[in-house]
């Protein structure tokens, strides 16, 4: 009888625990004696480890999905294509989830609640779920406290000499969320690769600061990254990223502002595709998350959406100048949730789309890479004048 089920929390992760916890100590997930199985219409996840860890597990509703968090954990050795045969689960995935915490995600196709789940000493954990109603599902659906995102575990630290405007670069996805995928490439490492190397021609040009909001392969919330920004008063915000798209062509540069409309099909489809990393990383995105989104838009300034736009086309405009002439920069506007801080001018900017075999090539390319830091650094030093401009224009 499935009643009030509570979030299944069997071995706290305590603060101290996930602050110690360093790759190399930590335990690792062994391929043998991992597994996805159906026995007798339940299904039971088996996962073997090298040394006893702290766990928990808990499902969320919307989409339905069941989320493992373990103590830091290598999960390299965790066998792929485990769910292709079990029709109950969709897709499987994992990761770094933040500093001193590895999460696993499976998609649930069919609604399904923990019935058990037990860590034996030989270091192996057994999830066994069983089939439930919609509605005992959304019961047992609970997230767990807020209270396990510590913004101060974030490794991020502001480089540059002091007294020089702060540039936020956000690599886009990372950890869980590999955000595109195409031949074997994962949008979320080109977003570290990029996001690096603007940061050093940056620092090398000596007209700016840089903080990155992530400088390794973690997942950080959507939300979070505009914290990060705020905390450490940037003066632009740049968020980058190389999708895959499935509606149309895409092809070359293509700057994005923030606009809760959205100007066309596809704007719509990429900022839906971004504002999925929430989701694919098993945060509940219905939760605070979205109430300080609403916050903090309340808050938000028609001024800082006026710089954004006009940041964004000096951005388009510079990399139209700047970029391989086959290639043209391009402009459009869609409700991105990672631009929505309101004090801080930011754009998304999708250097070039993983789904066009030639993008895809030049985004693995360093000597791409570091042409395109170099234009988004004219890009920036233009900006630099325009919004010097035309905040003196606004202030008068
Ligand atoms: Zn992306």
């Amino acid at each position: 009888m499935l009643k009030r089920l509570k979030p299944l929390i069997l071995c706290a992760i305590s603060a101290v625990a996930l602050a110690v916890a360093s790759p190399a100590g930590a335990a690792e997930v062994l391929a043998d004696g991992t597994s996805l199985t159906r026995v007798n219409g339940a299904v039971e996840l088996s996962i073997a480890l090298s040394a006893p860890t702290p766990f928990r597990t808990f499902t969320l509703d919307s989409p339905r999905r069941l989320v493992v968090d373990l103590g830091e954990t290598s999960l390299e050795a965790m066998p792929r294509g485990l769910s292709s045969a079990i029709p109950e689960v969709s897709a499987l995935r994992f990761g770094l989830f933040q500093l001193g915490q590895s999460r696993i995600v499976l998609d649930l196709a069919v609604p399904m609640v923990i019935e058990s789940a037990v860590a034996t000493k030989d270091a192996r954990i057994h999830i066994r779920l069983v089939s439930a109603s919609a509605a005992d599902f959304a019961v047992a659906a609970i997230a767990p406290p807020a209270a396990l995102w510590r913004p101060e575990q974030l490794a991020s630290s502001v480089e540059g000499a002091e007294g020089l405007p702060l540039i936020a670069l956000d690599a886009g996805h990372g950890g869980i969320d590999n955000g595109a995928q195409r031949d074997g490439v994962s949008e979320k490492d080109i977003t570290l690769q990029m996001a690096r190397m603007l940061r050093d021609v940056l620092l090398e040009d000596g007209h700016y600061r840089v903080i990155l909001t992530r400088d390794r392969d973690i997942y950080i919330p959507l939300g979070e990254r505009v914290e990060i920004a705020r905390r450490a008063g940037a003066r632009a915000f740049v968020s980058l990223h190389a999708d895959v798209v499935t509606l149309g062509r895409a092809r070359g540069t293509t700057v994005f502002s923030l606009s809760e409309a959205g100007e066309s099909q596809q704007a719509v489809t990429i900022a839906t595709l971004e504002n999925r990393s929430d989701l694919v990383a098993g945060i509940s995105v219905e939760g605070e998350d979205d109430q300080l989104t609403q916050v903090l838009l309340q808050m938000a300034h028609r001024q800082t959406d006026a710089l954004s736009n006009r940041f964004a086309d000096t951005m388009a405009e510079a990399l139209w100048v700047y970029n391989d002439k086959e290639i043209k920069s391009r402009r459009m506007a869609a409700g991105f949730r990672v631009l929505r801080a309101p004090d801080i001018p930011s754009v998304l900017i999708e250097l070039g789309f993983m789904s066009d075999k030639s993008d895809l090539e030049n985004l693995q390319d360093p000597e791409w890479q570091l042409s395109m830091a170099e234009n988004l650094l004219h890009g920036l030093n233009l900006w630099m004048k325009v919004e010097k401009d035309m905040r003196g224009l606004l202030r008068n």
